[in-house]
C-alpha cells in the first residue's frame, strides 16, 4: 500500500500574502485520494499534483472559517463527471454541524447547508450540464455530513477499505466546533491539527502519529505591523506558534512535524528553528505541492 501527504496550500487566510494556495491536504492512498480542508486554489494544487476526481473519495472540512472552505464550490464544479475525469459515484463531504454556543448559530450555514447552499446557487449550471454534457447529477453524488460530538474525547467520523478517520475537538475560539483528525492506514497514520491554541487533546490524537500537519502563526508578523489588538488577542488565543506546536509534536511523540497554515509570513527556516526549540524529530514547513510517503517521511 502506497500513503502519501500532500500539501496542496499552505496559506492562512483570508488574505493574500504570497503565492501560496490556501490550506488544504491530500491524504492519497495507493489511486485513492481525500481532502482535508478546501483553500483558495485547491483545486488547481490538485489538478498539478496529479490527483483526479474519478479517485476522489471524501472531504473533510475541520472548521467553517472560510479560508478553510472557500473553494469547496470550485473542486466540486471542476471535478465532476467523465469529461473532466472527475467523479461518477457519490462521496461524503464531513465537517461541522451548525455552531449550538452562538447567539443565532441556528440561523448560520452547517456543513449541511454550505453544501446545499453552493449546489443550488450553481443550479442553472448543474441542470444544463446534466441535460447537455450527460453528467450525472451533481446532487445525488454529493452527501453532506455533519459531525456529532460525542461525550469521549476523540471518536470515529469515517472507516471505508483505505482509512480510519478520527477526530477530537481542538481550541479555535470563538469558533466551534473545530476539530483535528486522524488518518490511520496499514502504512501508517497522519494527523492535521486543523486551527488550534496549543492543545492537549490534539496531543492524545496524535500520540505515535508518524506525520502531524500543525498550524504555526508567527505573532511578531501581525504586532510588527499595527494590526488592531483585538486581531493579534485572536490569533494568539486561537492558534499555536511553531514552538508550542514543536511542543505538541514531542509530546505526542510524532516522527514528523509538517508545519502548514503558517499565518504571517516568514523565512521557511525561521519557522523550522521555532519548532525544533521544543521538538528534535524531522521537521518540514511545507509548501504547496509537497510529497511525504509514509514509507520513507521525507519530502521528494
Ligand atoms: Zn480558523
Amino acid at each position: 500500500m502506497n500513503v502519501e501527504l500532500i500539501t496542496l496550500g499552505t496559506a492562512a487566510g483570508p488574505a493574500i500574502r504570497g503565492t501560496e494556495p490556501g490550506i488544504s491536504s491530500a491524504v492519497v492512498v495507493n489511486d485513492d485520494f481525500y481532502l482535508i480542508d478546501f483553500g483558495l486554489g485547491c483545486t488547481r494544487a490538485a489538478a498539478e499534483a496529479g490527483l483526479k476526481g474519478r479517485n476522489f473519495k471524501g472531504g473533510f472540512i475541520t472548521h467553517l472559517h472560510s479560508d478553510h472552505v472557500v473553494e469547496l464550490p470550485g473542486f466540486l464544479l471542476w471535478n465532476w463527471g467523465k469529461p473532466v475525469e472527475g467523479f461518477t459515484e457519490s462521496f461524503p463531504i464531513i465537517g461541522p454541524a451548525k455552531d449550538p454556543h452562538r447567539d443565532g448559530g441556528e440561523q448560520l450555514a452547517g456543513t449541511h447547508d454550505l453544501v446545499a447552499n453552493t449546489l443550488s446557487g450553481f443550479a442553472y449550471d448543474i441542470d444544463i450540464r446534466i441535460q447537455d454534457e450527460a453528467r450525472p447529477d451533481l446532487h445525488a453524488l454529493v452527501q453532506a455530513r455533519e459531525i456529532e460530538v460525542p461525550n469521549e474525547p476523540i471518536f470515529e467520523i469515517y472507516q471505508d477499505d483505505n482509512v480510519h478517520v478520527t477526530a477530537t475537538l481542538v481550541e479555535h475560539p470563538p469558533v466551534f466546533p473545530a476539530f483535528a483528525f486522524r488518518f490511520d492506514t496499514a502504512a501508517g497514520s497522519i494527523v492535521f491539527s486543523g486551527d488550534t491554541a496549543k492543545s492537549q487533546a490534539l496531543v492524545e490524537l496524535a500520540r505515535g502519529a508518524d506525520v502531524l500537519v500543525h498550524e504555526a502563526v508567527n505573532l511578531d508578523f501581525y504586532r510588527e505591523r499595527n494590526f488592531s489588538g483585538a486581531f493579534l488577542n485572536h490569533q494568539a488565543c486561537s492558534h499555536t506558534s511553531p514552538e508550542d506546536a514543536g511542543d505538541v509534536a514531542a509530546a505526542a511523540g510524532v516522527q514528523h512535524l509538517v508545519l502548514s497554515h503558517l499565518a504571517g509570513v516568514a523565512p521557511a527556516q525561521w519557522w523550522h528553528d521555532e519548532a525544533a526549540k521544543s521538538f528534535t524529530g524531522q521537521i518540514s514547513v511545507a509548501r504547496s505541492g509537497n510529497r511525504y510517503a509514509l514509507s520513507q517521511l521525507s519530502v521528494r
